[in-house]
């Protein structure tokens, strides 16, 4: 089941080239994996492996995008998931999906000969919220199996396992999670400044006819607090005005258009939601 489920799973071609803006995070999160690439020094000098990196900071900024990437940096395979995906109603079938998540991963990396595999795990502030209050006790034996499959992590087996977790609420996750040993690497992906965002316009719109007379500059800076999944949504609803205008090549008006149209989407989104 879980297998099926896991769609964003399976081989990934995804390079840190293809993610824009985000140089820091990027340069953060590659000195990071050479502490997975470069285990043998690690042993050699006593360095306990590193066993999570917590990716932290507003939907859409490229989280998943950066975990894809760094299991290409480090050729090892790609096992995505969801903390949602752990929640269930019966008390126990979270905490065996966990292990099977484990298990799951350690299958690939044999199948695919690799040796190393990174276990990518989205709002992880679903299973990993702050145990007090009492009302997070039915994800209790979910969280502890996680904690339990992480202190199970030893830099000389093989494959070498990382997981790597993505979260909006970084200050509800139970420091049994950040403490060090466990998620003790924590790396930002902010939204994107205009340098930023200009370049993930222009990686956005690589495969798409604009005009000779589009302005990317001005467009990153009409974009402002936009972050990257918006960005493609504009270079996307740009290429749609286009064709509704039966027209080859995009300009700047419909990039324009579609900066009001998905300010204007999110706006709706979250009025209808309150
Ligand atoms: P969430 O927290 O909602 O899971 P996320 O941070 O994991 O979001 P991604 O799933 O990585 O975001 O990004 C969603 C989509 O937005 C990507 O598939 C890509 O098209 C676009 N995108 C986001 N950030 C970037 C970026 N920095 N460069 C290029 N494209 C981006």
């Amino acid at each position: 089941g879980a297998e099926r489920k896991r769609k964003k799973s399976g081989p990934q071609k995804l390079t840190f080239e293809q993610i824009g803006g985000q140089d820091n995070a990027k340069q953060e999160l590659r000195e990071a994996l050479d502490f997975l690439i470069r285990y043998e020094e690690i042993q050699k000098l006593g360095i306990r492996p590193m066993k999570g990196i917590l990716l932290t900071g507003p939907p859409g900024t490229g989280k998943t995008l950066m975990a894809k990437a760094a299991a290409h940096y480090t050729d090892s395979v790609f096992v995505a998931s969801s903390g949602s995906e752990f929640v269930e109603m019966y008390v126990g079938v979270g905490a065996s999906r966990v292990r099977e998540l484990f298990r799951d991963a350690r299958n690939r990396a044999a199948k695919e000969n690799k040796n190393s595999a990174i276990i990518f795990i989205d709002e992880i502030d679903v299973i990993g919220g702050k145990r007090e209050g009492g009302q997070q006790r039915e994800y209790d034996q979910t969280l502890n199996q996680l904690l339990t499959e992480m202190d199970g992590i030893y830099s000389s087996e093989s494959p070498r396992i990382l997981l790597i977790a993505a979260t909006n609420r970084k200050e509800m996750l139970d420091s049994a999670l950040t403490r060090p040993g466990r998620f003790d690497r924590h790396i930002e992906v902010d939204l994107p400044d205009k340098k930023g965002r200009k370049h993930i316009l222009e990686l956005h719109g690589k495969n798409k006819p604009l005009s000779s007379t589009v302005n990317l500059d001005k467009i990153a800076e009409e974009s402002y607090g936009f972050s990257g999944a918006q960005l493609e949504s504009v270079m996307n609803e740009a290429a749609i005005y286009t064709m509704r205008e039966d027209l080859k090549e995009i300009e700047q008006r419909h990039l324009s258009m579609s900066i009001d149209k998905v300010m204007m989407g999110e706006r709706t989104d979250r009025e209808s939601s309150e």
